[in-house]
């Protein structure tokens, strides 16, 4: 197996507010190289790094939006989100746990800090991903999975280096709960300092990671502190991720979806008139009502 070098290095551009109450620095799209077409499925990623929220008895959010397409997948690291869906869905993403939301052929939902947290305040910090779905699922029903931190296998790693908490695919042998429409392995690694993991992927997967907590060394090499993002080449498949302190690493490798993208807003379609229908579709109240 041949080592799978970094491409590039990405550190956080300046945050900038989601509603009030998501403070993100965005990887994905919006430059570094790091297009849906290079990192797709991974279309889209904010990155709440840890943040403090002083306390309030109105809860900071995100107010009603739809989505078409896709699928939005959350990560709470700090704090809670609650969430609403025109369907009458709903709930609360704990610490730990993990949303992930097939929006599909369309939902209308809001995002916001949970009621507790908000009167608390306390530190937020979570990572939200949106992962493409191919044309002949675009369309499909919405659905939920909500994984719950007791519900995420973890893997333990040789020499007391710490966990792998398998989202979805795989760490070795264990498996990821979450179901997906095409391959995808997402995974938190939980190293303890001087700890190391080694991950295997194909070669034509985009292969990325984010350092939430502490700082790594990546193939011995490259050292990659806190809030910062790695992109893997294509070539190879092999690489390792060192604990130079106590540290948290979400990292994502899934196969590249090969179809054309066509993203506007909320939406991410194949076409310009699936678009258009997807704004149409949206505007007559299609996508359901939600106050
Ligand atoms: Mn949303």
């Amino acid at each position: 197996m041949s080592t799978k070098n970094i491409e590039l290095v990405a550190e956080p551009r300046a945050p900038h507010f989601v509603g009030d109450g998501f403070r993100v620095h965005n990887f994905i799209p919006s430059g570094f190289r790091l297009d849906m077409e290079r990192m797709s499925p991974f279309i889209m990623l904010d990155y709440n790094s840890k943040f403090y929220f002083p306390p309030t008895d109105t809860p900071r959010g995100v107010g009603v939006h739809p989505h078409r397409g896709f699928e939005t997948v959350t990560i709470a690291y700090k704090g809670k989100v609650a969430h609403h869906d025109s369907s009458g869905g709903g709930g609360v993403i704990q610490e730990g746990g993990v949303q992930w939301m097939t929006a599909a052929s369309g939902v209308l939902h809001k995002e916001y800090h949970e009621e507790e947290f908000s009167k608390a305040g306390g530190d937020f910090q979570m990572v939200q991903l949106w992962v493409n779905l191919p044309a002949k699922d675009k369309m499909s029903q919405p659905k939920y999975q909500a994984l719950s931190a007791k519900e995420i296998n973890s893997y333990e790693l040789p020499n007391n280096a710490g966990t792998v908490e398998v989202i979805a695919g795989a760490y070795k042998d264990t498996k990821g709960t979450a179901n997906t429409f095409t391959p995808v392995h997402m995974m938190n690694a939980r190293l303890n300092k001087g700890g190391t993991a080694d991950f295997s992927f194909p070669e034509n997967y985009n292969t990325c990671l984010l350092v939430i907590e502490g700082s790594v060394t990546v193939n011995e090499t490259e050292t990659v502190p806190t809030d910062h993002f790695v992109l893997f080449e294509n070539e190879g498949e092999a690489f390792t991720v060192k604990a130079s302190e106590d540290a948290v690493v979400l990292v994502l490798s899934g196969e590249p979806i090969n179809e054309p993208i066509a993203a506007q807003g909320p939406f991410v379609m194949n076409t310009r008139e699936e678009l258009t229908q997807a704004i149409n579709d949206f505007n007559m109240g299609k996508f359901g009502y939600l106050e």
